[in-house]
Order: structure tokens, then sequence, then C-alpha cells
């Protein structure tokens, strides 16, 4: 009986995704990434990507656990949602990332020609526009400024408890 449930549930739930589901709802599942390498002691940036309204992929900082300079939040997020799609490009896909990415992270993502990038804090020290606004793909939208307070007070915590 609940099979039926769901699936009579779930034309509605459709419908409703555009006006229920937006910036801030995602930028918010990325802090909640970002929470999880705080908690980790890795950076705290956390990522997720949306495709027609779902999170198909969900990443953040792992760069001490993994060993690995390139394990940022953004790569993680590529790959795993190229994973779930079974395709290299993700032109139809939206990455919502709490800090602004860095020019590594800002070629690959140029690489897979994502749809658009919806950003939290700016990174005036390492972000990709202090190099230039021109790495990202010409098909991608920018957004930047989403939940910034949010995504750079966490930061600003993680590193301030470092010192
Ligand atoms: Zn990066």
């Amino acid at each position: 009986m609940l099979k039926y449930k769901y699936r009579n549930f779930a034309p509605n739930m459709a419908e409703n995704k555009l006006s229920v589901y937006s910036d801030e709802h995602f930028m918010k599942e990325a802090l909640k990434e970002a929470q999880k390498a705080f908690e980790r002691d890795e950076v705290p940036v956390g990522a997720v990507v949306v495709c027609n309204n779902q999170i198909i992929a969900r990443a953040h900082n792992l760069t001490e656990q993994l060993i690995d300079v390139t394990a940022h939040a953004e790569m993680q997020a590529i790959t795993s949602a190229s994973n779930h799609l079974g395709a290299k490009f993700l032109e139809d896909c939206t990455l919502y990332v709490t800090v602004e990415p860095c020019p590594m992270c800002a070629g690959a993502l140029f690489w897979s020609r994502m749809g658009k990038i919806v950003f939290g804090a700016s990174d005036p020290k390492k972000g990709y526009s202090t190099i230039s606004t021109k790495m990202l793909h010409p098909g991608t939208e920018i957004i930047s400024g989403i939940m910034a307070k949010e995504c750079g007070q966490i930061m600003t915590t993680y590193f301030k408890r470092k010192r």
C-alpha cells in the first residue's frame, strides 16, 4: 500500500519543486557538506551537484583524509556527478559550492562544461577570479554571494581554531 501512496504523491512533488528548491535550499545542502568537512578537520568547503532539481552528488573537501591536494569538494563533486549520469559533460547541472572555486577547480569545471555555478563566499586570496573570470566555460552561468555570510563564517571559525 505504501508504494501506491508514494506513486500518487510523486507527481505533485515534481510540480512543486521549482518553487520550493531555491538556490538557498541547495546552498544549505552544500553547507551541510562543509560542516562534515569541519568535523573531520578538513578545510570546510562543501558542494552539491543538482540536475532537474535533484541532488545527484554531494561532496566535501578531503585533502587531509586522502592526502591529496587535488581532493577539493568541487573535484569530488564533478567525478561523482559524471559517474551518476554516465556522462562527461554536465551542461544540464548546477554546482553549488560554499566558497568560490580555486583555479584548479575552475579548470575542471571548464572541462565539465558545468551549466551553472552558484557559490557562497568569495575567496579574495585563492579564488579563480584572482587570476581571471574567463577561466570558466563561456557557457557557464555564474551566481555568487548566496548565503555568503554562513559559508564564510565556517571558514573563519576553522582557521581561527587552527591558529
Ligand atoms: Zn579547488
